[in-house]
């Protein structure tokens, strides 16, 4: 049957708007929508293939599987058969061992309705935090950050300020490639406005810091020596606006003995960056009258993300370039959903509406508002902590949803050896690809993007509604319809939805009189206005904080101060080089939609190691030449691609080849660090010690 719906991509956390369009055969095309804010008709070329994945169904799952035990094969089972057996499995164990011997870890791709009924079953009913996302990945520093200095998870800032911007800091990011509809938006900012200031810091020229005035190259794990010294510039060249920092914000005085600490000639020596650039990026920023800045996974994926987000954060608050037209910090997220996700409490220490685990009034409003058992205080584990307790044996069964960790997790065969140890693995999954599979007990099949409906957030609290224009193939199910079943299994009230519209509702009604109120935002309202960002009371609301009124008790920002080392492993002799890892411009994640697109394979067909010519030459390895990278936790096997676009003594792999023909030599995740940062608990990916040589 012909039809056509509105609808958001499912990538990354920009959300362009798309309109999608089926055929009489069942032939789908994709255009971004001309009325959509974010994209005004863009797309990116993952978005304008996006159809391509759906109509290639080659590798849907499409019935649940169940196995009896490890030594045998798995076979088609009906749903019931499969919730049954898992309540039955899931019963027994928090029976024998308590609640948390069972996790879930879901995705930040999932729908906000799909996090909203997966975190009320494991917090309201069964009585554990033991739920994580792949956000934890992604986004879990710059959470941290927000709440550190701005009293809450809130991006303060819209998209529109790109245009009202006049100096943009782009920080450990190359949205060229990783978001690039909103670098057109850059793009064209810059053209229109030739005062626009651009600076870039990255290890790496990309494409994004080709577009800079000021490329800041720095060192892997120097960005908070280098904001620091931005921040002293700034204060001696008297930038800082000392009536906001003195009516608005706390922590100025340690800040400012922090940063004097260093000299800029010390910080440019540890950063690997000329002072003069330094300096010349400080001038850019203290003569801004709106002062943006971007960031992902170079400041996040750091045993620092957490500090190194504050730094950033703290460069606004002592210029009072925040709460303004074309001001403020702007946190891009990888995931489509990954601001849903935080806005229902979807990580093992969050609850809904961002409300605080650790404070009794909250549990307690969550938890009669549920109607199930006692929230516990204690947080639930993290992402890596779940794949440390299933091979320590303390936890015994995990539920993965939407995810494929066996590629993204870092010390990717720890977590193999982790899924081998679990006693029962539940896979929830639109594909039978992803390397989890092959450790599931039971695989739960689910419905895909256009399968199903539902809401999502993207990176400026942008809420949208996703449209269903067909069914999902065979049996498989929306995600949030298979654990409403699931919890009904178990016997748990308050899992009989009749709609997503009905999930919808009463996340939004958990909203009422938060920071992120939305309870008057029904499906109606946000499907006659495509999207709304965060607070909704009747109208969207662009920007945050435009009061100078910020969410901690004193409505004061608060400028944390702190050491500037970094804390990653050490290189030495048997290990020298750094390894940093990444994305490249037609691949998303791991590769299980993008993957299946012949047209976007032809970008970068194969994973590649990009090494400095020096760092090649003294190990005599040539363009093309296979390299084995290595470090203790395993090795990787590409050619090389010589470049002096890479820092001399940093190496680079792509994040997104797993398993391929059952070798995972390509998979980067082999290599990298499991550090976390103590505070956001998020991996410590972009800095791992390897040594690299000819194969
Ligand atoms: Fe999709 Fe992101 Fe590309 Fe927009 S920029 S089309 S959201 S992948």
């Amino acid at each position: 049957m012909a039809g056509a719906v509105k609808t958001t991509c499912c990538y990354c956390g920009i959300g362009c708007g798309i309109v999608v369009q089926e055929d009489r055969n069942g032939q789908l095309k994709v255009e971004g929508d001309k009325d959509y804010p974010v994209n005004k008709g863009m797309l990116c070329s993952k978005g304008m293939n996006l159809h391509y994945t759906v109509m290639d169904s080659s590798d849907r799952l499409l019935y649940p599987e169940m196995r009896a035990n490890r030594y045998q094969p798995r076979k088609r089972v009906s749903w019931d058969d499969a919730l049954a057996r898992t309540a039955a499995v899931f019963k027994t164990l928090i029976d024998k061992y308590g609640p948390d011997s069972v996790a879930f870890y879901a995705s930040g791709q999932c729908l906000t309705e799909e996090y909203y009924v997966v975190n009320k079953l494991i917090k309201g009913f069964i009585g554990s935090n033991n739920i994580d996302t792949n956000s934890r990945l992604c986004m879990s520093s710059a959470v941290t950050g927000y709440k550190m200095s701005l009293g809450e998870d809130a991006v303060p800032v819209c998209y529109d300020d790109i245009e009202l911007a006049d100096c943009i800091l782009v920080a450990g990011a190359n949205p060229a490639w990783c978001h690039p509809i909103l670098w057109r938006r850059v793009e064209a900012a810059k053209a229109a406005n030739p005062q626009l200031q651009l600076i870039v810091s990255d290890p790496r020229i990309t494409q994004s810091s080709a577009l800079a005035d000021v490329h800041l190259q720095v060192m892997p794990g120097t960005d908070i020596v280098l904001h620091h010294a931005i921040g002293r510039v700034l204060i001696e060249q008297g930038k800082a606006d000392h009536d906001f920092i003195k009516q608005h914000t706390s922590g100025f005085a340690a800040y400012r003995e922090t940063v004097m600490q260093r000299s800029i000639e010390e910080a440019a020596e540890i950063c690997g960056v000329p002072a003069a650039l330094i300096i010349k990026a400080a001038g850019m920023i203290g003569r801004a009258r709106g002062f943006l800045s971007m960031w992902t996974m170079g400041l996040n994926q750091s045993v620092k993300g957490v500090h190194k987000n504050l730094s950033l954060i703290n460069l606004h608050l002592i210029t009072g370039q925040i709460g303004k037209p074309g001001a403020g910090p702007l946190s891009l997220t990888g995931q489509p959903n990954a601001m849903g996700g935080r806005e229902v409490g979807g990580l093992s220490n969050l609850l809904p509406a961002h409300r605080s685990l650790e404070n009794p009034a909250h549990r307690k409003v969550v938890q009669d508002f549920w109607g199930g058992g006692a929230i516990p205080e204690k947080p639930g584990l993290t992402a890596t902590e779940m794949f440390e307790a299933l091979e320590s044996g303390q936890l015994k069964a995990i539920w993965i949803m939407c995810t494929n960790p066996l590629v993204s997790l870092p010390d990717a065969k720890r977590a193999e050896a982790a899924l081998r140890n679990a006693k029962f693995v539940v896979v929830q999954e639109i594909s039978h690809k992803p390397e989890t599979l092959a450790y599931a007990d039971v695989i739960l099949p689910a419905a895909g993007w256009i399968e199903k409906e539902g809401t999502m957030t993207n990176a400026e609290r942008r809420i949208s509604y996703l449209d269903k224009l067909r069914p999902a193939p065979g049996e498989a199910l929306p995600d949030a319809e298979i654990i409403c079943r699931f919890a009904q299994k178990m016997g748990y009230p308050g899992f009989d939805y009749a709609s997503p519209a009905e999930i919808y509702a009463e996340h939004c009604q958990l909203t009422k009189g938060t920071n992120i109120d939305i309870s008057g935002l029904s499906y109606e309202v946000l499907k006659a206005q495509r999207s709304v960002q965060w607070p909704y009371t009747g109208s969207s609301t662009q920007r945050l904080f435009t009061d100078h009124r910020f969410y901690t008790p004193s409505t004061k920002a608060v400028i944390h101060s702190f050491p500037d080392e970094n804390e990653s492993e050490a290189l030495s002799p048997d290990f020298p080089l750094i390894l940093t890892t990444g994305r490249i411009r037609d691949q998303w994640h791991t590769m299980s939609k993008t993957g299946k697109v012949g047209k976007l394979k032809q970008h970068i067909p194969n994973a590649f190691l990009e090494i400095h010519p020096d760092d090649a030459a003294a190990r005599n390895i040539a363009q093309d030449d296979l390299v084995v990278i290595e470090n203790k936790r395993g090795s990787v096997r590409v050619k090389a691609q010589l470049t002096s676009n890479i820092k001399k003594g940093v190496v680079f792999l792509p994040m997104h080849w797993g398993k391929i023909l059952n070798s995972d030599l390509q998979r980067a995740n082999n290599l990298t660090s499991n550090l976390v940062d103590p505070l956001s608990k998020q991996p410590d990916f972009k800095y791992s010690a390897v040594a690299v040589s000819r194969y």
